[in-house]
């Protein structure tokens, strides 16, 4: 099945045949693994992307949502060129940090104050680390299929990746079980940890009323609340919270807000992120080598302070929710059991009919149209995620979310006997 595939990608094979020998696997990033082997790309520019063997692609999966300013924005390449002709590693406070961390204060607003990591990774471990602190607690609530870092991954309960730290699960949006679950855990709950939409569980929105839930639960219990907004920030200029109007007590923040640099952050209340005040004794360390890189820094500074603005952002979440209206009235005109869910500008497709409202277990024939349709979009010179995640950048136009749908209309036609409902 994989031939046409392989015949036309012999650069891409080599490359991997080679990553095997000293990679498990041949790579070092999972999400990016699939068989037979992965597409190597070789360049990028605004939402095209070249490989290895010169096939040229309209790139929709931007970064799994880190690439929100395109491969080119010339702001941001002149912002990481000026930083590093000041010299790489300085070893101190820039004032750069602060204005990036003005930027963010100012605008989601759960956020009082914000400290920087590397990774939406470390953002999480770090939130959760001052949860405890001003708790005195050690228990966290997550959702079953949440995600929420490398370390921090709950498709399954049990998975030896994980950080070992005492968790309690609850099921995404179902409001009156994470009541009654949070309730029973009481003053043992340091935090709840959600994201407001599922990204890498499939793009699967938090209703306002299991979020609003979640908040009153927490509220009595005094467990603080986090919203991983890693990769949903973008879906407002204050993020998705603002959007519902449910405000956490901290924020998780990562992927593009460093104009593609790497980056995390996490913020929240006043006297929670206090525990990380240096002025005062016995507050909590939080170290990081490259938490303040002068790249990412400047280049967020220029990223959230210039490009990305309020207008920005409802101009990105419109056309994604344009294009989501699309996609599924392609698969409901040709009676296929498939849909697109999503939010503004993450999309994500499923082979299903009924509504999904929280993750599932895909059977062997979704899972198999699955791969055939990541297969059959790059056959079309369209890439998405592994997973069927497009996740819109700005240098996407209307005629290229128009290229898409009608990628997908070919994919129907193509595979109808498949898509039965
Ligand atoms: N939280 C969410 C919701 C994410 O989607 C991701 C990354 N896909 C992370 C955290 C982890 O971020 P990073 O990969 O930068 O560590």
């Amino acid at each position: 099945a994989h031939e046409a595939y392989t015949a036309a990608r012999p650069k891409s094979a080599a490359i991997h045949a080679r990553a095997r020998e000293v990679m498990p696997g041949g790579n070092t990033r999972s999400v990016l693994f699939y068989t037979p082997f992965p597409t190597a790309m070789a360049r990028g520019e605004g939402c095209r992307l070249w490989d290895v063997d010169g096939r040229e692609y309209l790139d929709l999966l931007g970064e799994y949502t880190a690439g929100l300013f395109g491969h080119s924005e010339k702001r941001i390449l002149d912002a990481v060129r000026d930083a590093l002709e000041r010299g790489i590693n300085l070893a101190s406070v820039g004032e750069k940090e602060g204005q990036l961390a003005s930027l963010i204060v100012g605008r989601f607003p759960s956020v009082e104050m914000v400290r920087f990591t590397n990774s939406g990774t470390e953002a999480n471990l770090l939130a959760l680390a001052a949860a405890r602190a001003f708790t005195g607690r050690v228990k966290t609530m997550v959702m079953r299929g949440g995600y929420h870092g490398g370390v921090l991954t709950f498709a399954t309960e049990k998975s030896p990746v994980n950080v070992p730290i005492p968790l309690a699960f609850t099921d995404y949006n179902d409001p009156e079980a994470a009541r009654r679950n949070i309730l029973a855990e009481g003053d043992q709950l340091a935090a709840v940890l959600v994201e407001p939409m599922l990204g890498s569980g499939g793009c699967i929105p938090a209703t306002r009323e299991f979020l609003q839930a979640l908040r009153d639960a927490t509220r009595q219990t005094g467990a603080v609340l986090i919203f991983d907004e890693v990769m949903t920030s973008r879906h407002s200029a204050g993020g998705l919270q603002a959007r519902h109007g449910v405000i956490p007590d901290m924020t998780t923040l990562g992927k593009y807000m460093a104009g593609g640099m790497s980056f995390g952050a996490f913020g929240g209340r006043r006297e929670v992120m206090a525990v990380f005040d240096g002025h005062k004794p016995g507050t909590l360390a939080h170290a990081g080598t490259f938490n303040n890189n002068v790249w990412s820094m400047a280049a967020g500074c220029v990223a959230m302070g210039e490009i990305f603005d309020a207008a920005a952002a409802e101009a990105l979440y419109a056309r994604g929710e344009a294009l989501r209206l699309a996609l599924n009235g392609v698969a409901r005109r040709a009676g296929a059991a498939m849909q697109f869910t999503g939010l503004g500008s993450m999309v994500n497709v499923h082979f299903r009919a009924e509504p999904i409202t929280g993750p599932y277990a895909a059977t062997e024939a979704e899972n198999k149209l699955r791969e055939l349709f990541f297969f059959d979009m790059l056959a079309q010179g369209i890439y998405l995620a592994r997973r069927g995640m497009a996740a819109l950048s700005l240098p996407v136009t209307d005629a290229d979310c128009a290229r898409y749908v009608a990628a997908v209309e070919e994919f129907v036609a193509a595979r109808k006997p498949l898509l039965g409902q």
